[in-house]
């Protein structure tokens, strides 16, 4: 662990607030980050004080002012820059995500080269930050739009993908000519401080301005409290549980600012009798398994259709046979362990509500013990039989814990997929054309992500990412998210010698008569 740590440049007590090239001497109360994998202390921070933060915040503020007016292909190459150090500390990241959030390490570094890909779109997309042009009602009269940088915006994460979702938001913030303050999830701590040490000799080689990027860790009722009420950020992007983004979205409207909320799901796949059953299996086992069943994306619900339920349902209790659990770091190992004690106090309080409401539990959903396992944090995937109107089928459960729900119909069975709270992401497995394009139609899948032949999980970066409803509405990434972090403006110019007004309105003085 010591190795992994030193190799990223942190020590065993950090600072909890900086730029990434300077960190400040904070106020706050110590943070220990515990390994979900064994208890083990993975690293120490300083938190920030309420004071820090207003110190990064006027920093980051100040920083806006010239990074605004860097041309936004120059911002891009250092984007390209900080892509390249990821690149290079692939390995170690992913290292320290496996001990600190307890991914697979395939999964760990697939959540690094996330950042690796949003990078390069970033390079990309800032030499495309288009306006349109639009043809002025009036005679020798010239309009366009054009987008402008923002302000410093914040960026508060959730514990399950730190790299990954706060590179979406920053990296796409600066070639926008934005800087940023990040929040990270006290649960993922060590591994932003890491991020912000990769990177940091891109910070200091460049000549840039003290504070285009900032991280800020600290106790959420007091740092993160202002910083989601502090007007000098424009934008508020939040990615975490509904209740947070509930909360948060309306603290940021009160103030009137923006805010871009990238919240829970309830994610559902339909397997109809005309799918491809093996694929489906495969799918579903790495959606509802993977991560420990601890993405925003994973597999909830799997609506079958009746006639493959039973012979489908047997299939997947046999995948679920073979997933090994255990330390994530040891190669055989497909499942690790939650991220706390009480993420598995909330999994087996959820299964005991779902017996209470009429459900019983398949296979799995067991807590472990004996050796690793006394952690205290490894539970067995769980697969259940449900109805959907449960009011627990209706929650978001952070645990791998996966509904099997029987129909009919499509139309019934779309109708099981859109009657939750939340509309993340959806998928179909069908061979069927008729069925996936009713799916992909209005009709269909409610989500901001609907997919076919493919789970609900594993988003690439090119497209807009996020979801409607309870999810939140925000989408990042790929796509044109960018403008989120921009702001429009208008423009007309008069190239005439007359002063025609819109819409024909005559509102002159008349000349006099001679
Ligand atoms: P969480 O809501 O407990 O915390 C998320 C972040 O919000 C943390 O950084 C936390 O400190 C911060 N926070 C909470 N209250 C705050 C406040 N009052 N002011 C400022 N910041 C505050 O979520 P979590 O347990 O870290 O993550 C799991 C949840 O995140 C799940 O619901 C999951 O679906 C969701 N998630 C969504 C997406 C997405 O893109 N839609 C991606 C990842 C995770």
């Amino acid at each position: 662990m010591k190795d992994i740590l030193n190799n990223l440049g942190l020590s065993e007590l950090n600072s909890g607030a900086g730029t990434g090239t300077t960190w400040l001497e904070c106020g706050g109360e110590i943070l220990k980050s515990v390994s979900p994998i064994d208890g083990r202390i993975v690293g120490s921070v300083r938190q920030a004080s309420a004071a820090d933060y207003d110190k990064v915040a006027a920093g980051a503020r100040a920083a806006f002012n010239e990074w605004r007016m860097v041309p936004a292909p120059k911002r891009g190459e250092i984007v390209r820059q900080i892509g390249e150090k990821v690149r290079a500390y692939k390995k170690e990241l992913g290292a320290l995500l496996s001990l600190e959030v307890a991914k697979i390490p395939a999964e760990a570094e697939g959540e690094v080269q996330e950042m690796i890909d949003i990078c390069d779109f970033a390079v990309g997309q800032s030499r495309m930050l288009y306006g349109l042009s639009m043809h002025s009602e009036r005679p020798k009269h010239r309009m366009y739009e054009q987008w402008h940088p923002l302000g410093p915006i914040g960026v508060v994460t959730a514990f399950n993908f730190p790299v990954a979702v706060w590179s979406w938001n920053a990296m796409i913030a600066l070639v926008a000519g934005d800087t940023v303050i990040w929040k990270p999830s006290s649960k993922a701590a060590i591994t932003a401080l890491a991020i912000m040490m990769v990177i940091s000799p891109v910070l200091q080689e460049n000549d840039l301005p003290e504070g285009i990027l900032n991280l800020v860790i600290g106790n959420r009722d007091e740092v993160g409290e202002q910083l989601i009420s502090d007007s000098r950020l424009p934008l508020i992007s939040a990615t975490g549980s509904v209740a947070m983004g509930r909360h948060v979205g309306q603290v940021v409207a009160s103030r009137l600012g923006k805010s871009l909320l990238e919240l829970g799901g309830n994610n559902a796949v339909i397997v109809t009798a005309r799918a491809d059953l093996d694929l489906a299996v495969r799918a579903i086992l790495f959606g509802a398994v993977g991560t420990a069943g601890q993405r925003c994306t994973t597999i909830r619900r799997v609506i079958v259709q009746k006639e493959v339920f039973s012979a489908f349902t047997e299939a997947l209790i046999q995948a679920y046979r073979q997933v090994t659990i255990g330390n994530p770091l040891d190669e055989e190992v497909l499942m690790g362990p939650l991220i706390d004690r009480q993420a598995v106090a909330d999994m087996q309080t959820a299964l005991e509500t779902l017996k209470r409401q009429g459900g019983s539990i398949l296979y799995g959903g067991e807590v472990l013990s004996g050796g690793i396992y006394d952690a205290g944090t490894y539970v067995t995937p769980c697969i259940c039989e449900a109805r959907n109107d449960y009011p627990i089928v209706q929650e978001e459960t952070f645990a791998p814990i996966l509904y099997m729900i029987p129909y009919e119909t499509l139309d019934e069975a779309i109708e099981y997929q859109n009657s939750v709270p939340q509309g993340l992401s959806s998928a179909i497995f069908t061979n069927d054309l008729l069925e996936s394009e009713m799916f992909l139609s209005h009709m269909g899948s409610d989500c901001g992500i609907a997919n076919v032949n493919i789970g609900t999980s594993g988003a690439e970066i090119g497209g807009a990412f996020g979801g409607e409803k309870d999810t939140g509405g925000g989408r990042e990434s790929g796509s044109d998210a960018w403008k989120a972090y921009m702001r429009r403006q208008t423009c007309t110019t008069n190239w005439s010698r007359e002063m025609p007004l819109a819409q024909g309105i005559e509102f002159g003085i008349k000349a006099a008569d001679s």
